[in-house]
């Protein structure tokens, strides 16, 4: 076992997942790292900690936690300017598997966001968040229950690439130069300061994620890829981010994946048994699509921002941002992460909804392939806010339910697992 870390303790006890010839190795003692996260990530921290360290516990396993650190945290410990050390993404590096809360990015000046760096660093190039709805959570549309998606947003790309200049900057006048000048785009520009970004798409990083989410369709028996994206407007990277995915579905699956055109074309729109539709939407008309005949959808695979959007506007349909879960997953990687950011107003007062954290949580369960462990999970959440037993965000729309703080909630949360194991 690795010891050479500075400022964390690796834990005494525990043995490391290990990944070989493309399959994961889960021992029952795991080493997970955990980053609670700034804001009111040091209060769903815990508790999804404690959650997730009961639903093992109840099927025979233990979980090690080894915390790191990232954000306000890892300034506190390494340094005012060390916001992600070296040490903590060499620890997701090393034990493969984890969960972090939510990080602050600063909007405009400072740092650069520290979750899409970690993304970036660890190649979790997939970020998963699947949106169903679990019984008893209050959501603003008539039939929250036909919302059972989920979307694979490329993680590694696209405009959140980082490669922008600011206005005002010589790097910026000499992009606006390039551009002008050597590539013909003259006239489009409007004078005066200008900011520019760079929106990369590549082959690459398009066809890895659009398989990942065909292969998981194909594994949990949806019926439907859907490939979502701005084609009509941005044609060389949104648009060809679709025809690079129907290629994907053409070339490299066999008679269980079939495009819709070809479903119209030669079955009559009748797909054969079992297979996975491949189809297409442009991302405006998607975000109505979500809310109109929200059960025709399944799997989303799309671009790093339209997937952002589009992730948040489904949870609020399943009960609002405390409830969404997240992962991140690479080759052999995963780190789950909720939806949810840092909500800085409501920090330090036990207070915000922990389950996005706590299902993100039982993401990482399933990736370690513990279902039993999973289930346990997201039965005892279920069970707990079916009993009224709520935070303040689901309370204030609830009658009879009673308002309990976040570290309330996981205890009865707990409790569930203990009845239900
Ligand atoms: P936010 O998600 O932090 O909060 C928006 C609102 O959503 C909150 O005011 C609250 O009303 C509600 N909310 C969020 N989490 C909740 C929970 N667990 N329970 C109940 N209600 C909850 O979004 P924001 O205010 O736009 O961002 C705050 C900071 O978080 C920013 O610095 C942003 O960059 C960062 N952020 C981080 C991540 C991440 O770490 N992956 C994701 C999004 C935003």
């Amino acid at each position: 076992m690795s010891s050479d870390y500075e400022q964390v303790e690796v834990p005494a006890a525990g043995s490391k997942i290990s990944y070989e010839d493309g399959s994961l190795e889960v021992p029952d003692d795991p080493i997970l790292p955990i980053i609670y996260g700034d804001g009111v990530g040091s209060d769903v921290g815990p508790a999804a900690q404690a959650v997730l360290e009961a639903a093992a516990e109840a099927t025979g396993r233990e979980i090690n936690w080894m915390r790191v650190y990232a954000g306000e945290s890892a300034r506190e410990r390494y340094g005012e300017d060390v916001h992600l050390p070296e040490e903590t993404v060499r620890a997701y590096e090393e034990f493969r598997v984890g969960i972090k809360g939510p990080l602050t990015t600063p909007v405009g000046s400072g740092f650069r966001s520290l979750n899409v760096a970690l993304r970036k660093e660890l190649d979790t190039y997939a970020n998963v968040r699947p949106t169903y709805h679990l019984e008893g959570v209050p959501s603003p549309v008539k039939a929250p229950e036909e919302m059972d998606m989920i979307t694979f947003r490329e993680n590694t790309e696209d405009v959140y690439a980082g490669i922008e200049w600011e206005a005002g900057t010589d790097e910026v006048e000499r992009v606006r130069e390039f551009v002008e000048e050597e590539m013909g785009a003259d006239d489009v520009i409007h004078d005066g300061p200008v900011g520019i970004g760079i929106k990369p798409i590549t082959e690459f990083g398009s066809k890895r994620l659009i398989r990942r989410a065909i292969d998981y369709a194909l594994e949990h028996d949806r019926d439907s890829v859907t490939l979502v994206h701005k084609g009509n407007i941005m044609k060389f990277t949104e648009a060809q981010f679709r025809d690079w995915g129907y290629e994907v579905a053409e070339e490299e699956y066999g008679e269980e994946v079939i495009t819709e055109d070809t479903l119209w074309e030669e079955r009559d729109g009748e797909p054969p048994e079992d297979a996975v539709v491949v189809n297409d939407r442009i991302a405006d008309n998607m975000l109505q699509q979500i809310l109109t005949r929200t059960d025709e959808y399944d799997v989303v695979a799309t671009m790093n921002l339209n997937g952002d959007y589009m992730s948040d506007a489904c949870g609020a349909q399943i009960g609002g941002l405390g409830i969404a879960p997240g992962g991140n997953f690479g080759d052999g990687m995963m780190l789950a992460e909720p939806v949810h950011g840092s909500a800085p107003k409501y920090e330090g007062q036990d207070k915000v909804n922990p389950t996005a954290m706590i299902l993100s949580g039982r993401m990482m369960l399933e990736y370690m392939g513990w279902y039993d462990a999973a289930d346990l999970v997201r039965d005892a959440v279920e069970e707990t806010i079916s009993e009224g037993l709520v935070t303040y965000d689901l309370e204030r729309q609830l009658e009879d339910a009673e308002k309990l703080a976040t570290s309330e909630f996981a205890e009865e949360v707990v409790n569930n697992i203990e009845k239900l194991a």
